[in-house]
């Protein structure tokens, strides 16, 4: 018997690359915003001063809260922060799946999902999307123990109107439905409207992508007082200091500035629209995208192929080694001139 026996078998989850080489790149990969952050962070960052970091920062991550409450007219009892939507996921997966009848969720889907059931011990089922990538609702009728719906959907880019999401909790009363809404600020409407009415409802969103702060790593849950409670007794017993101090700071920063949030959504989603025009024209086929990300298969070429052509110019797109999706790629919305160099790259590319 060695120590090796007791090491804790995992598949973790993999990463888009963050590339590593000379010059200029073109990084359509991860999903992350091609704007920088509200100019007020700047400001705030250049105030801070080194003894800021000396005490440890507010447990609760309370003037984030108390921010984030304001934006989207709750209380602060019903808002969770954590270290990007990842964790804070991870704490509700901890916190909710403790039952012994499946967790459902779609087979094409955000990959951390079952990642974090087999860490958790968790038991959970894949419903199989549809020929066109669309989500059953019937599926999710059988017992279950939760249900995680991403919508938009990742990598698919589909958005389900909030009929959907309501059906779903109407279909699911004593289920725990989590709403991962990483992308819903790109032209989605969100759930948080149905809170008030389902309490088993847990909206979960990120400052990464919308708000242009992945490298901050700040998501944050909106849910019932009590679902928000059970999930900050899990954090509690797990880690009390999360949130890093210049991250509460800055985010509270970043919610302020409605104005610059809602022009660079805006701008997103216009180059978005171009670049499906772009695409269709040369070949390529796609759900339709509510997200800052077009998931593309072309009628002709492999979806391989065009990623190494791609990347032979230092333009990075995400590809999926899995089944029903390996002749997909994920490709990210970054500026205007960014996306007019990858159309005059694929003409290239394609053409060969
Ligand atoms: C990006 C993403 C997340 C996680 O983002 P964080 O950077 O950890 O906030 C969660 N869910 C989906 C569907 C995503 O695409």
């Amino acid at each position: 018997m060695s120590f090796k026996d007791n090491i804790r078998k995992v598949t973790p989850y993999v990463a888009g690359e963050q590339p590593k080489v000379e010059g200029k790149i073109i990084k359509l990969n991860t999903n992350e915003n091609p704007y920088p952050p509200a100019p007020g962070v700047r400001k705030l960052m250049d105030e801070m001063r080194l003894s800021d970091l000396r005490l440890y920062p507010n447990t609760f991550a309370e003037p984030l809260r108390k921010e984030l409450a304001a934006r989207y007219d709750l209380k602060n009892e019903n808002i969770f922060v954590g270290v990007g939507s990842d964790d804070v996921l991870a704490m509700a997966f901890l916190t909710f799946f403790a039952g012994e009848k499946p967790v459902l969720f779609p087979d094409i889907t955000y990959s951390f999902y079952d990642v974090w059931a087999e860490l958790f011990k968790i038991p959970y089922k894949r419903i199989p999307l549809d020929e066109e990538f669309k989500i059953n609702i019937n599926d999710y009728k059988e017992p279950n123990g939760g249900i995680v719906i991403a919508n938009p959907n990742a990598p698919t880019g589909i958005c389900e109107p909030l009929s959907f999401i309501e059906e779903m909790l109407k279909n699911n009363p004593d289920s725990l439905v989590i709403v991962d809404e990483a992308y819903i600020d790109f032209g989605g409407e969100s759930a948080v409207s149905l809170l008030s009415k389902y309490e088993n409802l847990l909206v979960v969103q990120t400052f990464s992508k919308s708000r242009s702060m992945a490298g901050l790593r700040i998501g944050f849950a909106m849910g019932s007082t009590e679902v928000i409670s059970a999930m900050d007794a899990v954090k509690n017993s797990y880690n009390s200091y999360t949130m890093n101090y210049p991250s509460q700071v800055l985010g509270v920063e970043a919610v302020r500035d409605e104005a610059y949030f809602k022009e660079t959504c805006e701008k997103i989603i216009a180059t978005r629209e171009r670049s499906k025009k772009e695409l269709a024209a040369l070949g390529f086929t796609f759900p339709d995208s509510k997200t800052n990300f077009i998931f593309a298969t072309h009628k002709t070429m492999r979806a391989e192929d065009i990623a190494a052509g791609l990347r032979k110019k230092n333009i990075f797109v995400r590809h999926f080694s899995k089944p029903r999706i390996d002749n997909y790629l994920r490709i990210s919305i970054g500026t205007d001139e960014e996306m007019d160099t990858v159309f005059a790259v694929l003409k290239e590319v394609i053409h060969k």
